[in-house]
């Protein structure tokens, strides 16, 4: 079986956007068998589009294509798709409503342009979109097969892992079965170095990795007659990948860092709370997105200025004069006083220099002091130096956090 990935847009033509999205479907497609020959880049023109399916027709079985199914004029995919099947446009009346869903604010009407989005080549199997308003499709006439996609890759991304992968197994005669393994503290190139020779050897199952925000990961995939024997071919390969990187890997699959934690704090019968000045929030935010927090999170105060350190969190004035905010000294006080104000058994802070402006020859932009204040141990204090932006240094700074935080507990 042979596919041609279609990569419909002005915008990837002219090379304004990486098309991230033929990679992805490529890697995958790879992984399941699929021989893909072909990659097709084309812009928002009904005339070329249908060259190019006419084309594509002739070398693959399945065109799978992204992009082009907004609600303007110049978004034809799907209508030149279904032009070239002699298929008509006709309202799907679950996407429609899943339109609507998007539109819930009585004071925003939906535009009536975007009820074309609805509209589907008729007897095609319809991909819901859970991620935006465009639903994707798949027509099948005559051997030939058409599977259409949204293109933002939030969007794109799942529907082809979870409606269109099944769809396909279905073809190949072939079931997949996938593992991630989420690593911090390591780079990728740098963990991706440490096992080149396993990567190149395994075919079935394959080893990707993946750069993330401030993270890695490793997914493993492999092919079988059936998902058990696709699951045996991956365990050794996901254990050998466990011994080696024993010390990063900190979860799996959609587990998060904070999500690991949150776990860990509820299984220890542990109490956490935060004393921020430039995280401003973030570090209680960010735990705070993970369902089961209210059992192990109690109180988060963002201490912005010297008055509020001491009157919020006891830090000693003099200390404060003497070291200035950002030190080790005051990061510990920081965290010892919320923790025992808030009477919980974790207190966190963090203080530093996020920038642009603010920093001193002594103290420049991207000197920060984490600090963890566990009961009944000696609070430990780390002075990190992060490079970056505003926003980076405070992302960094809780992701630091965090994996120090699940290290130590
Ligand atoms: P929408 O419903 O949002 O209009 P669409 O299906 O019509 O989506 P396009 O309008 O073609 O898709 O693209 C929307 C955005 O999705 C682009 O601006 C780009 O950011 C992203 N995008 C489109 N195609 C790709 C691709 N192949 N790879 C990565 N990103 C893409």
């Amino acid at each position: 079986m042979k596919a041609e990935i279609f990569s419909v847009g002005t915008e990837i033509l002219l090379g304004e956007i990486l098309d991230s999205n033929a990679k992805y479907i490529a890697g995958e497609l790879a992984n399941m068998g699929i021989d893909v020959f072909y990659k097709t880049s084309v812009g928002d023109n009904e005339e070329r589009l249908l060259d190019a399916i006419n084309i594509a027709y002739k070398r693959a079985d399945i065109i799978i294509s992204t992009g082009g199914l907004g609600p303007t004029d110049d978004d034809l995919t799907k209508e030149t798709f279904a032009k070239y099947f002699n298929k008509k446009l006709v309202t799907h009346k679950e996407s429609l409503e899943n339109l609507r869903a998007y539109f819930v604010d009585p004071d925003t009407e939906m535009p009536l342009s975007n009820l074309k989005q609805a509209e589907l080549p008729e007897g095609c199997t319809v991909f819901l979109n859970d991620n935006g308003t465009a639903s994707g499709c798949m027509i099948e006439d005559n051997g030939k097969i058409a599977i259409i996609l949204p293109g933002p890759p939030k969007e794109c991304v799942p529907m082809f892992d979870k409606k269109v992968k099944p769809v396909l197994e279905k073809f190949t005669n072939k079931v997949l079965v996938s593992k991630s393994l989420n690593l911090c503290g390591i780079g990728e190139s740098d963990a991706s170095e440490q096992i080149k020779e396993l990567m190149l050897q395994s075919k079935n199952p394959t080893i990707a990795p993946y750069a993330g925000n401030n993270e890695m990961r490793f997914r493993i995939t492999a092919s079988g007659k059936t998902k058990e024997e696709a699951t045996n071919l991956l365990k050794p390969t996901v254990d050998k990948l466990y011994t080696i990187f024993k010390d990063y890997i900190y979860g799996e699959d959609q587990d998060t860092l904070e999500s690991v934690l949150v776990d860990k704090l509820l299984k220890n019968n542990m109490t956490i709370s935060t004393a921020e000045s430039c995280t401003g929030g973030l570090l209680a935010s960010t735990i705070i997105n993970v369902p089961s927090v209210s059992k192990v999170f109690l109180n988060g105060v963002i201490s912005y200025s010297n008055e509020s350190k001491i009157y919020e969190l006891n830090v000693n004035k003099d200390d404060l004069e003497k070291y200035g905010a950002v030190s080790e000294q005051v990061a510990i006080q920081m965290a010892d006083g919320i923790r025992k104000k808030s009477k919980s058994t974790i207190g966190i802070s963090t203080t530093g220099i996020a920038g642009p402006t603010g920093e001193t020859p002594e103290k420049p932009v991207g000197l920060v002091y984490i600090a963890i204040s566990i009961e009944g141990k000696e609070t430990i204090c780390k002075k990190l130096m992060l490079k970056g932006d505003r926003q980076k240094i405070r992302e960094k700074t809780v992701h630091i956090c965090f994996s120090n935080l699940l290290k130590s507990i």
